[in-house]
């Protein structure tokens, strides 16, 4: 059967139905990532909306907002042949109104790590989250671990202003040779894709070591010898649920989030490890 595509809270309204209901949020160009998130929102729920929106509060100035691949009929397609029952693809204009006042503020742990790069990034992240929990109210929510901090937010934000919505998060889908799946990897000359290999490289090279200083030293050494190709941004070993740094010794869960540019595109990827 084909998705109904809904555009605004109106339609989510008119689309519903009885029984439990799973979002999956996405920004469009899907690819198997998404659909992994689809089938786990599947496997847990009556009924699987999917999310489309490019949410422009999200993207900085000079950012790849414009460009960003946007690619409906194909993501309806993948849509259909996933059961998805509900696309909601609402308009911009519908989303934010001229006059809107309020937002969210992500706080300390989104002006760290990737929200060091991206300031507002986060706020924007969260504000389009929470208004799209508010228009679906669905009974849980799938996110990719791809998206480590944006995850750990959203775990954060549910937690502090006590969202109604059980938040499931899903592992890092990759290709055979480690690249893990981003919307933006279309962008990717052959040579591009290559250099952009090191990063999950590195993250298999940290992973070999035992002790965070030395995590991050194995990582590193990848990332720089695929310089300049690779501009990088970051490399770090942080608490999984605060993004904050770990100081040695350490023992339990840590993110290895690692981040760079491969010509004009920006490519992030991280792996959980145990200490
Ligand atoms: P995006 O469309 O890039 O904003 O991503 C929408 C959702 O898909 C987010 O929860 C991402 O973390 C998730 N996602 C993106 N890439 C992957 C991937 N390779 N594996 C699993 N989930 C992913």
């Amino acid at each position: 059967m084909d998705p109904i595509v809904a555009r605004n809270r109106t339609d989510l309204i008119k689309a519903r139905g009885d029984g439990s209901v799973a979002l999956v949020p996405t920004m469009g160009a899907l690819h198997e990532g998404h659909r992994s998130l689809i089938r786990a929102a599947r496997s847990r729920a009556d009924h699987v909306v999917v999310s489309i929106f490019v949410n422009p509060l999200q993207f900085g100035p000079g950012e790849d907002f414009s460009r960003y691949p946007r690619t409906f009929e194909a993501d309806l397609e993948v849509c259909r042949a996933e059961g998805v029952e509900v696309v909601f693809a609402p308009a911009a204009e519908d989303m934010y109104h001229p006059d809107r006042q309020v937002s969210l503020r992500s706080g300390e742990m989104g002006r760290v790590v990737e929200g060091a790069v991206r300031p507002g990034h986060f706020d924007g992240m969260l504000t389009v989250v929470l208004k799209l929990f508010n228009l679906v109210q669905p009974d849980l929510a799938v996110f990719g671990q791809k998206d480590a901090q944006q995850l750990a937010l959203i775990r954060r934000m549910v937690a502090d202003l006590d969202v109604p919505v059980e938040i499931v998060g899903a592992p890092t889908v990759r290709e055979p040779d480690g690249l893990a799946l981003s919307s933006r990897n279309r962008y990717l000359s052959p040579a591009d894709r290559e250099v952009a290999l090191a990063l999950s490289r590195a993250l298999r090279a940290g992973a070999a070591e035992s002790v965070p200083s030395r995590v991050i030293a194995a990582a590193r050494e990848v990332l720089e010898a695929a310089a300049p190709e690779l501009a990088l941004d970051y490399v770090v070993l942080v608490d999984p649920a605060t993004f904050a740094e770990v100081a040695e010794p350490y023992t339990g869960e840590a993110v290895l989030a690692v981040a760079g540019r491969v010509g004009t595109t920006r490519l992030i990827d991280n792996a959980v490890l145990s200490f």
